[in-house]
């Protein structure tokens, strides 16, 4: 077992299996907040880097479109303003001058038609006192390069943008070491119930055959999760639902990245700036767990709406990684399904978005737990 050393434990302990961002980011908080963490995932071990298949914190692109959801209120919602009060928080807490972390704002939409830019128009009214404002049809800051399909207008949003998801894990693979979390670089095979009463409520088999017992099992581990809840009788399906991402060249020009926001979105398209002439341009939406050619040359052609320098950029780099998507239920997973085992997973597309109030969530079930 690769570990730093497992020994018995007598207070109340935590373990949490998965370590993208949400699992990551839960234990982070709860060892902030006095608990007992051990962080458990093959992958800890392994250097954050992109390329190929990923998982997806890895392969995300970290954007944070709290304020622009279309919804104000339900479940959905809370979480969102959730998490976009405390990333403020969590950046300035997690960032160091050896691993920085920023908040880039701010984020543009685009509308895709009138009735579109009608929503819009909407929900800036709306939601003057979060930051957004409408930006009126064909307007281009025409400082630098031009953005793609203007004709409608769309809306800025000044707090909603993007983090750097590596830099994020790097962030908190330094955070959990300080915190002294302990970090067990193996697959969880099994999850079982301990019968005696003596014992610690929960017992995890590691692949290597360490067995560990646990008070509380917080189960963030995306696509993983369902085999480890199906041996204990509980059925949360989800399906893979794949996303490509491509690392583009602009050809060198005369035009640079002036006036435009972090992050604009164009048809459901991410395009990020992340440096002279170099642009992301992110997630196609592809069940399966298969990228398929032809949904990645849609998504570089912006639905045939790509300005002449995106069309003739050339890709630095591609990867493409697995969303987990609640089967018939509303993302995120967030559950408790018996006394000491929670669930907070299937977050689809907004893992990065909604892991801090993910994480509040799990402190608040397991303070309840020690309450009652
Ligand atoms: C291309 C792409 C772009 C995206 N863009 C955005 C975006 O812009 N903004 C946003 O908010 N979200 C985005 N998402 C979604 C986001 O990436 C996910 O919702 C988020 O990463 C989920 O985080 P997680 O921690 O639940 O899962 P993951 O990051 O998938 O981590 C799960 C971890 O569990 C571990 N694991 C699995 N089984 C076991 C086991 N048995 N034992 C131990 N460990 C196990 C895995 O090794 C893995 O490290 C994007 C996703 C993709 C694919």
């Amino acid at each position: 077992m690769h570990c730093s050393s497992i020994s018995r434990m007598t207070a109340s302990t935590v373990a949490i299996i998965g370590a993208g961002a949400v699992g990551a980011g839960t234990a982070w908080y709860l060892a902030k907040h006095g608990h007992q963490v051990m962080l458990i995932d093959p992958k800890l071990d392994q250097p954050i880097n992109r390329s190929g298949a990923l998982p997806g914190t890895t392969a995300s692109l970290g954007v944070l479109m709290g304020h622009v959801f279309r919804r104000s209120s339900g479940r959905a919602w809370r979480l969102r303003q959730h998490s976009m009060t405390l990333w403020p928080e969590w950046v300035a807490e997690l960032s160091s001058q050896e691993h920085p972390l920023k908040l880039n704002t701010p984020l543009i939409q685009l509308a895709s038609s009138e009735a579109e830019a009608t929503l819009m128009k909407q929900l800036t009214e709306q939601r003057q006192h979060l930051g957004l404002e409408l930006i009126s049809p064909n307007s281009n800051p025409c400082m630098g390069r031009s953005w793609p399909n203007t004709q409608h207008g769309g809306l800025i949003s000044h707090q909603d943008g993007y983090l750097d998801p590596i830099a994020l894990q790097q962030c908190l693979r330094a955070a959990l070491q300080d915190q002294g979390v302990q970090q067990i670089q193996e697959p969880v095979v099994s999850l079982e119930r301990n019968s005696s009463v003596e014992e610690k409520q929960w017992r995890l088999q590691l692949a290597g055959g360490t067995n560990l017992n646990q008070d509380a099992v917080v189960i963030c581990a995306a696509l993983g999760s369902e085999a480890l809840l199906e041996q204990l009788g509980h059925s949360l399906p989800m399906a893979p639902v794949l996303g490509q991402v491509l690392d583009l060249e602009v050809i060198s020009d005369q035009h640079n990245w002036s006036g435009w926001p972090a992050v604009l979105v164009s048809h459901g398209i991410n395009l990020i700036p992340h440096g002279p002439n170099q642009i992301w341009i992110g997630a196609t939406l592809e069940p399966g767990v298969q990228p398929i050619a032809s949904h990645l040359k849609a998504m570089q052609h912006l639905e045939g709406d790509a300005p002449d320098w995106l069309e003739s950029a050339t890709v630095k780099d591609q990867w493409h990684g697995l969303r987990a998507r609640p089967v018939e239920r509303p993302a995120p997973l967030l559950e408790k399904l018996e006394p000491g085992l929670i669930v907070a997973t299937g977050h689809y597309r907004n893992g990065v978005l909604l892991a801090p109030a993910s994480a509040a969530w799990v402190k608040e079930q397991l303070t309840n737990e020690t309450r009652s």
